[in-house]
């Protein structure tokens, strides 16, 4: 099996390297001909305006759809959870080119600027007792969850930061950035 990584722009290399300490064949994604060439794909954070006009340029967004219509898994972190969004609450600009392909409401930019970005200790059940210690960079939020989706991890104060439904994984944080790879491993699984 091998896992693609949107390499567009943004931390696919934290991906690609979490991925390969798992024994896991990686691939690069840049063009439709790598998109083929993977069965399972990782899109990373980093600037969703900016991936988004990116996956038009090169081709890839129509690409990457189908291949969702067809079961690929997809796992999106931060900006790459903005871009699986079928909506993007208020934050979205002009234009904005997205996948729209999971069933969540994403809010960019929902715990204010770079300088608000945390780190905390996440209860995440399908990951098992121990919580999972999470990286907000300038994070969006989950404002809200269609019927088929499941939330895998709040925060204290409720808001939503990771989700599944089906085999579309979102993540509001960089799990690529901390040394478990517990959420990897969920989702080599799906
Ligand atoms: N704030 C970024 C955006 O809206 C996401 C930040 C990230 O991916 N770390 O696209």
């Amino acid at each position: 099996m091998t896992v693609g990584v949107l390499a567009l722009q943004g931390a696919f290399i934290e991906h690609e390297t979490m991925l390969q300490g798992l024994g896991v064949a990686t691939l690069q994604v840049r063009l439709p001909e790598q998109l083929a060439q993977v069965e399972r794909l990782i899109i990373p954070g980093g600037e969703s305006t900016t991936i988004g006009k990116l996956l038009v340029r090169f081709d890839l967004l129509g690409p990457i759809q189908q291949r969702a219509a067809e079961g690929m898994p997809i796992w999106g972190t931060c900006a790459g959870m903005i871009l699986l969004a079928k909506e993007i609450a208020e934050g979205r600009v002009e234009g904005q080119p997205a996948l729209g392909l999971m069933d969540i409401t994403a809010r960019r930019n929902a715990f204010g600027r770079q300088v608000d970005s945390f780190e905390t200790n996440l209860q995440v059940p399908a990951l098992g007792e121990v919580p999972f210690h999470a990286v907000f960079i300038r994070a969006p939020q989950i404002d809200k969850v269609g019927e088929a989706v499941e939330t895998l991890a709040s925060l204290d104060d409720g808001r939503i930061v990771a989700a599944r439904q089906a085999k579309l994984l979102a993540t509001a944080f960089h799990p690529e950035l901390t040394g478990d790879a517990r959420f990897h491993e969920l989702f080599l699984g799906l």
